[in-house]
């Protein structure tokens, strides 16, 4: 799914990522953990395809990243890869089934089966019921369950959050992660960034960071 060679990230003088290499398995549940300042938010913009790296090779999906022009490498985000994040980024004032059907908005088909598609993603994250909500009439929980929605409403192979659970009581992340487990266990490879170790220590593959490099759990 990811392939990551000699990857190396500077941004400026400091350099945030010195070198790494490692694979990420189609249907794979990965976490990547580290202190604050490691390269982890680097690595996942790296394998999100966000930005590009300074030096080295990161291969997605089998494209080379580093060969694709901007427009082919937003159509391979948006066709192969969620994102979530710790703040959500729903749209204020927006219901919950239109900010999932603004997911599809890249090629995606009309506004009726955006709805439709985003009414069954909603379902899937278990939030039929607050189809018309609006993110501040939601609890933390139940955005991040909309955001995770949006994610997966175009069904990427690859899922990659960042500190999902952040920003959430511990009953409300530990509901994020049971779905983010339901979501690899239905197929799609996942990669999550956690600062919370008990959440680390449940997930079948840890790759540590500290200062740029992986310590653990890298795959040649
Ligand atoms: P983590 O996610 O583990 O906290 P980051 O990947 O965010 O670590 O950052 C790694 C290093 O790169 C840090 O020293 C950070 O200050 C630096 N860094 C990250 N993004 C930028 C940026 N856009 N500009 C300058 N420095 C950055």
């Amino acid at each position: 799914m990811a392939e990551l060679l000699d990857v190396r990230k500077e941004y400026g003088d400091v350099a945030a990522l010195r070198g790494v290499s490692m694979t990420i398995g189609y249907g794979e549940l990965v976490g990547i953990v580290g202190p604050s300042g490691s390269g982890k938010s680097t690595m996942l913009n790296m394998i999100g395809t966000l930005d590009r790296p300074s030096g080295g090779t990161v291969r997605i999906a089998g494209h080379d990243v580093g060969a694709l022009g901007d427009r082919q490498l937003s159509a391979l985000r948006a066709n192969v890869i969620g994102f979530v994040f710790q703040q959500f980024h729903l749209a204020a004032g927006v219901p919950a089934l239109d900010n999932v059907a603004d997911g599809l908005l890249y090629n995606g088909p009309a506004l009726p089966e955006r709805r439709e598609r985003a009414a069954g993603a909603l379902e899937r994250v278990g939030l039929a019921h607050r189809l018309g909500h609006r993110p501040h009439e939601l609890s933390g929980g139940e955005r991040q369950r909309v955001a995770i929605a949006r994610a997966v409403v175009g069904d990427p192979r690859l899922l990659l959050a960042d500190e999902p659970t952040g920003n959430l009581d511990s009953s409300s992340g530990a509901g994020v992660m049971d779905l983010l487990r339901e979501l690899n266990a239905a197929g799609t490879t996942v990669v999550v960034i956690t600062h919370d170790r008990d959440i680390a220590a449940s997930l079948p593959r840890q790759v540590e960071m500290l200062d740029g490099r992986v310590l653990d759990g890298a795959r040649r």
